[in-house]
Order: structure tokens, then sequence, then C-alpha cells
């Protein structure tokens, strides 16, 4: 077996779970072994009812007292279900699971592992797990791998597949110089593999992810390095110069620029009108204003009679770029004639916008990555800006290359990174830095509070919705995936229409709906048809909705600071008093203090940095910072020291073989031309 082998050659993989794997995004042995595991439970011993702690996840065992009741609310089963031990009782509720009536006898011995939570002095667990007593003796002790999952599939079923598939792997050789291993002390590929999914302990657990992200780190500095030699040798196809456009328009905009705009507007004209491509990099906090620079920057290209393209990560943040742009078109009379072309568009839509861009009467293009797909041509194309989590690199350009000259590429981020960092993962860019918020912006106020807040966070919506503002709710994340993200934020908003006062709009928005559907949406909040909009993190990235004022956060602890941050950065950017609620399930002290750092700061680095402190280096799995970068692993904040370790290596080995023609470098040369499954998604550098 390699790493392109269909799962299907695994004992016990049929055509159904095909099917269910798929829908994770695994085909081959090689992306099941890349699909990590997003957390390790360790099932300790059991607890006594009585000591089991509120806000812990605990393993009781005990009798099912009486029979199992149940009820149905809309489209909930609710199974109550009372259990005992010698030291006390607790109740067990279960939705969706009917099937448990009959399977728990009155009387009869289980042990159950779950979430412990209070309601009045009443200890109970929802949802938990059940087991026997011997099947639950058997795991004790040992570190077992939690995976992300889909309907259907267990993660019994995926441990089993892995497991399997690292038994018949066959291994590639070592394709790092033995000199490199050595002195970095790097675990074989065969060791962490095997360790990250069945790690032995936590030490091995440790060392195999620093092999793995050493690995995804690795990969992407070496391509980012050649597309730097590359970039750095470009000419610049399209010399730009000044016209009165921008300048109209900046007199006419309702404010200023901030002095931060202003530099890099500077800096934009100067690099377009260089002697070279444009290479650069905006990066600015959520909310410094980083749209309307880029906006400048295709009014330009525009007025210079070129045609200039925006690129989005999703449909949603397109969609409201093209509003935005369109608007300002109508408002101040530009000479632009925007395009959206995007994914969910019907084929007769997007037939008509390519021959718009292909005809040059489209002289800017707003969209998502269909933008640089192979049937798009463009007229003379020569700006690209990608907006949020797009980098843009050697794939991109060699796609546009086939259609005219290299562009002038400018990347928008509001990943805070300091400066050190930017060096190595934006090499190949200039860096520009907003360091500065547009002022009258009142600072948003937080609170961090626990769940039995819910009820007044409530009230507090539904008064803001009454003085004619807009909220967003971010649900909890479901753990398990016994029940779905999707189906979690339909009843989360169907229990909040029924909290909140009749009239209130309540919608929602998740990813799996139609990327139609979801621009429809965010439309209708846009243009305040909605009131609430109650989400998963799909909203995280750039949605520009000055009229909400209100961000709650269920299972803010779940999160990294640096994304509440940037969920944060979605309220407080227009006028009004914005506010911030940090629902914590946990109560645990270290757990709200985390959170109170959000308080104390808005400078999204600093919050990145104190999170990583607080956390410590031990707690490395399922809380991600930054989306920024397509890393499995990998996280820039996390393993900064591992990110610098791998520029190093690169440096090194590409001071002494540039072409990786020695000998020691063979198999390295070999991977490089192949990279696997386990390096970063290539697609979007
Ligand atoms: P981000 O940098 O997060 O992408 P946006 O570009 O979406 O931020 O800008 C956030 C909001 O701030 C928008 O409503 C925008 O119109 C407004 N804005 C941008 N620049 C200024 C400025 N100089 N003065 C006042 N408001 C501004
Ligand atoms: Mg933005």
């Amino acid at each position: 077996m390699d790493y392109d082998t269909p799962v299907m050659e695994l004992k016990g993989v049929g055509e159904k779970a095909r099917g269910l794997f798929q829908k994770i995004n695994i085909s081959t042995v090689g992306e099941l072994l890349s699909h990590y595991p997003r957390d390790y439970e360790t099932f300790g011993e059991p607890t006594p009812v009585a000591e089991a702690k509120v806000g812990q996840v605990c393993a009781v065992y005990g009798a099912v007292a009486g029979t199992p009741s149940q009820k149905k609310v809309r489209n909930l089963t609710i199974l109550n279900v009372n259990v005992k031990d010698q030291s006390g009782a607790m109740l067990l509720t279960f939705f969706n699971m009917p099937f448990l009536k009959k399977l728990l006898r009155p009387g009869g011995h289980y042990l159950f592992r779950g979430l412990v939570q209070s309601r009045g002095a009443a200890k109970l667990m929802e949802q938990p797990k059940l087991y026997s007593y011997d099947e639950y003796r058997e795991r004790m002790g040992i570190m077992q791998p939690k995976y992300s999952l889909t309907k259907g599939l267990t993660n019994q079923a995926v441990q089993k597949a892995a497991r399997q598939a690292l038994e018949r792997f066959e291994f590639p050789e070592e394709h790092y110089p033995e000199e490199l291993i050595r002195r970095l002390g790097l675990m074989s590929c065969r060791d962490a593999l095997w360790s990250v999914h069945f790690p032995a302990d936590r030490d091995s657990l440790l060392r195999a992810r620093k092999r793995l992200v050493f690995d995804e780190f690795f990969d992407f500095l070496l391509l980012l390095r050649r597309n730097r030699d590359f970039a750095a040798s470009l000419p610049n196809n399209y010399p730009m110069v000044e016209t009165a456009d921008t300048v109209r328009f900046l007199e006419r905009m309702p404010f200023g620029l901030t002095g931060a705009q202003k530099k890099v507007w500077q800096e934009l004209r100067e690099d377009m009108g260089s002697r070279r491509c444009m290479n650069r990099l905006i990066q600015g906090d959520v909310g410094s204003g980083k749209t309307i620079v880029a906006v400048l920057a295709l009014l330009m290209c525009a007025a210079n009679g070129y045609q200039g393209a925006l690129m989005a990560p999703t449909e949603v943040l397109a969609t409201q770029h093209f509003e935005t742009v369109s608007e300002y078109t109508r408002e101040y009379g530009l000479i632009f004639r925007p395009v959206l072309l995007v994914g969910s568009l019907s084929a007769k839509a997007k037939r008509e916008a390519c021959e718009r861009i292909a005809s040059g009467e489209a002289n800017l293009i707003i969209g998502t990555h269909a933008l640089i797909q192979d049937r798009v041509q463009y007229r003379n194309l020569a700006l690209v800006v990608t907006d949020e989590q797009h980098r843009f690199g050697v794939r991109q350009r060699e796609i546009l290359a086939g259609k005219g000259k290299e562009p002038h590429v400018l990347v928008m981020s509001a990943t805070p990174i300091p400066r050190t960092l930017a060096i190595i993962l934006y090499g190949d860019l200039h860096v520009s830095v907003i360091d500065e918020l547009p002022g009258g912006r009142l600072p948003i106020k937080n609170c961090v509070v626990n769940t039995s807040y819910r009820p007044k966070a409530y009230e507090f919506i539904a008064k803001e919705v009454a003085a004619g503002r807009q909220a967003y709710v971010i649900c909890p994340q479901v753990e398990e995936g016994e029940l779905e993200d999707v189906e979690n934020v339909v009843d989360y908003a169907e229990k909040l229409r029924s909290a909140l006062p009749a009239g209130v709009q309540v919608a929602y928005l998740h990813g799996k709906q139609r990327p139609a559907d979801k621009n429809r949406i965010m439309e209708e909040f846009g243009a305040h048809n909605i009131d609430v909009l109650v989400s998963t993190t799909v909203i995280e990235v750039g949605i520009n909705v000055p009229n909400a004022t209100v961000m709650m956060v269920e299972n803010a602890e779940r999160f990294g600071l640096a994304q509440l941050h940037q969920l944060r950065g979605r309220v407080g950017r227009g006028e009004y008093q914005s506010y911030c609620i940090f629902v914590s399930a946990r109560e645990q002290k270290e757990t709200m203090e985390r959170l109170q750092i959000l308080n104390r700061s808005n400078d999204g680095f600093f919050i990145a940095s104190q999170d990583l402190k607080l956390r410590g280096p031990g707690e490395l799995f399922g809380i991600r910072q930054s989306g920024d970068f397509s890393f499995a692993l990998g996280d820039i904040y996390t393993d900064a020291g591992t990110l610098q370790q791998a520029a190093e290596a690169v440096e090194r080995i590409l001071e002494e073989d540039y072409d990786l023609s020695l000998e020691k470098h063979r198999l390295l040369k070999e991977h490089v031309s192949k990279p696997s499954p386990r390096s970063v998604d290539f697609r979007t550098i």
C-alpha cells in the first residue's frame, strides 16, 4: 500500500464506508493517514456519582433506576434515564436515540461517560457515551484518538481503518539528508505516523507531531523560496500612472483615509508604477480598512485601461465585496464595470460573465478561486488582489501566465503575525502594515460568562434588536459527530427563535448549505431583513455588516483566542457601541482566565501569543489559532520554533545545492516533485 491506494482496498471498507470517507475528503490511504486525530482522550477510573464534578468529563458506573422515559419535542426525541450507584443518582438525557429505551434494562449496570452538568442541585449528563464495564476497562489509561467524523461514520471505524493502513503501508525511504535528521532529532516518518494516530504516551505524541509539522513547513517553505526567486525576476508588464479617478474618489468619500491607509496606498502606487512586478502583502487587523485600499488599487488599474481581479476565499465574502464595489460605483460615478464570478452562478450567468471578461467589457472581476479556472480568459489582467486566506503562488501564476503576462499581486491578510514570522511566511512578498484603526470607533465591550447567563444574553440581544441593531450568535461546535454541526445550528436557531420576542427575524448559516443559499442569507442580513444570525464559524472571515453590534459566542472555550478575536472583529465596525459575549461551558479557572485576555487587549498578535503562554505547548491539538495557512497540523503561533527550524533547513540546503542535484538530496528531489498528501494543500498556496 502507498499513498495513492484507494481506501476500498482496506479490509472492512466497503462501498458504504467509501462514500462516508469521501464526505470527509478521504479516498486514498495517504489521505486517511493524514486525517490526523483532532484530539485524544484518556479514560480514567470511574467516579462515584457523588464525586463527579460539574464541568468535567467523568465516567460513572451504575444501575438504571426505573424505566427510561421518552418524549418528543418538535423533531427531537428526548430520552431521560436515571442512573444510581451507592453514592447517589444522576439524570442522563439522550437526544434522538430512541433505541436506547429498549437497550437500557431497568436494574442493568452500565458505564456512562460524559460532561457532568448541573440543573439546580441535581447533576446530569447529556448524550453520554455508553460502555459495558469490560469494554471500558480495556480502554482505560490508553490515549484514544478522536477523529473528525461525518454522520454515519464512527470514531471506531476510522481507528480501525487507520490501524490497518499503518500496518500495511510501505513507508517511503527517508527523504531528508541524514545530517538534518540527526541535528534536529527528528522522528522517522513511520514512527511519526504511528504515534500520531496511536500514541504510546504524551512524549512520543509530541515528537511525532513535531516531525509532521516540520514536514509541512519544510515543503511549504521550499515552494515559497522558489516562488520568491521567480517573482523577484518578473518585470512590470503593466506599468500604471495615477489618474484623476482615484483622487476624485478620495475627495468624495465620506471619510478620509487613516494615516496608515495613506501610507499603504502610496506604496501601492509606487509598486505599480515601478520597473518590477508588484508582490505585496497588506497586513492589518480586523476592521483596519483594507478593502478600501484594495479598491483604490483596482481603480487605478481600471483607469489605466486594464482589468483587475479581487479574489475571496468564500462566495459570501466575494458577493459582499461585489456589493460594496457596485455601491461605490453608483454613488461616486466610478469607472468600474464590475462582474461577479462565483461557483453558484447558473451556467448561463457564468457564460455571460466569462464573455464580458474575455471581451474586456468587464474591467473589475470579483469572485472566488473560480477566477483562475482554465476557461476564464482575460483580456488584459494586470492586478490580482486576494483577500483573507488565499495565498497566491506559482501554480496560479502559471495558469494566469497562460492567459497573458504575469499580473501584479496584492495579498490582504488579517492574521496578526510579528515581523520575523511574516518574513518567513511571506518571504516572497513585500509587507505593508495597516497599524491604525479608523477613528471614531467605540471600543467593543466584552464579557465572559457561563451558560447560566444565556437568558440575560438573549434579553440583551432582544433589546439591541429593538433599538434597530443586529446580532451574531456563533453556535457551539459539536464534539463527537453524533449530532452534526448542521443540526446543531438549526436546533439552536429554533431554540433562539422561541426565546426571543415574536417578530425578531432569526436565520442560520452553516458550512454545508449551498453557496447560493449562504449568499442569499448574508445579503439579507446585510440588508437588515434578518436581525439575528446563528452561524458556525463560516462567518469568521471578512464579513462587514456595520449595523451588527452583538457577537455572542457559545462554547468560547473551544476556540483559540486569535480566532475569537477574528470573530469579535465582525462587530464594532460602525458608529454604534458593540458588545461581545463569550459563553464558556467550562468554569475552570484557567479557561476563564484565558478568555479574560480578550477583555484586556484588542491587539490580535498579543492575544495569540498570550494564549500560547497560558495553554502551554502541551495542549497542542484541537484548538487552531489561525485559518490563514492551510497546514493540517502546524500552527504558525504554536509551532513558531519549528517554523524557524524549517526555514533554516531550507536555506541551508538550497545554499549548498540549489537544484537538489547532489546524491544526498536525491530522495528529497523526488519528494519535492511529487508532494505527499501530508504536505500543505498546494492548491491554495
Ligand atoms: P478589514 O480590514 O477587516 O477588511 P474593512 O475594509 O471591511 O476592514 O473595513 C471595515 C469598515 O471600516 C468598513 O465599513 C469601512 O467602510 C470602514 N472604513 C475603512 N476605512 C475607514 C476610514 N479611514 N474611516 C472610517 N471608516 C473606514
Ligand atoms: Mg476584509
